[in-house]
Parts: C-alpha cells; sequence; structure tokens
C-alpha cells in the first residue's frame, strides 16, 4: 500500500487504494458491527494509522494489552470507555488509551461511529476480560449500563 503519495478520499469515509477489511477474525473475540481500514501501515513509520466504523447500535471489543492507542473521532457519537470512565464522544474528540485500560466503543443509535486510531506498528496481542475482571468493571453502575447488563 501506499506506492502513490497522495491517495484520494472517497464518499462515505473510503480513501483510494485501501482496502475494507473485518475487524478481526469472526470469532476471535466480542465485537459488533465494526469494519477497519489500514490508511498507514508503511515499514518506515513505526506506526499504524487505522479508520474503525462502528454501525449504528455496535461496538468494538472490550480488551486490555501493553500498547497505548491515541483516536480521534471522524463521524457520528458514541461513548468510550477508558480505564472504568465511561464518555460521551463525537466529531474531533481525542482519546488516549493508556497501557492495560480496559476500553471499548459503542456506537448510538442511527449513527455509525468512526474513528482514527494510531498504535505501535509492533504490538502485544489484546486480553480479553475474564468472569472476575467483568464482575469488578460492572461494580460501577455506569460501567455496567455501558456494558449493557
Ligand atoms: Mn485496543
Amino acid at each position: 500500500m501506499a506506492d502513490q503519495p497522495v491517495r484520494k478520499a472517497l464518499p462515505g469515509f473510503r480513501w483510494e487504494a485501501v482496502e475494507l477489511l473485518a475487524y478481526k477474525a469472526e470469532g476471535a473475540a466480542p465485537f459488533k458491527d465494526v469494519t477497519r481500514q489500514r490508511l498507514f501501515a508503511s515499514a518506515e513509520l513505526g506506526c499504524e494509522l487505522r479508520y474503525f466504523e462502528v454501525a449504528a447500535g455496535g461496538h468494538s471489543t472490550l480488551e486490555r494489552h501493553e500498547h497505548a492507542h491515541a483516536v480521534m473521532i471522524l463521524r457520528g457519537r458514541g461513548r468510550c470507555l477508558v480505564d472504568g470512565r465511561v464518555s460521551a464522544v463525537g466529531p474531533h474528540d481525542l482519546i488516549h488509551i493508556p497501557a492495560w485500560c480496559w476500553h471499548q466503543f459503542r456506537a448510538d443509535a442511527g449513527e455509525p461511529l468512526g474513528f482514527l486510531c494510531m498504535v505501535n506498528a509492533e504490538r502485544d496481542r489484546p486480553q480479553l476480560p475474564t468472569a472476575t475482571d467483568l464482575d469488578a468493571l460492572k461494580a460501577d453502575p455506569v460501567v455496567a449500563d455501558f456494558l449493557g447488563s
């Protein structure tokens, strides 16, 4: 990818020469209605910039890992859970997800939630919550409501 210096934006939050990918392998981890596009991933960068889109009412995987994320919302509205705090987010908000923080994005009803996410090119695999982790997270009623239980 990235053979040409400029890849033009296309309608619908697509870009020239950027493939629309599944968020993760089906069944690898729980998520609902998410797509992924790798915008920048060349070897010399040391990082990758991806565009994720969560369909209305969908959500990313609840996970944590050693690598951090730097996120900018590009479209839609939703909520994110970062380190035990639930926040409403919308266009151009910036979200820093530090190492080892549980995190998840949920799109509001009616409109997709699209965001840029920068990560290290080399990174550890995400961990999923155990039942004990989930119980600890849900001890906060705001987080329990966010997680939908
Ligand atoms: Mn993550």
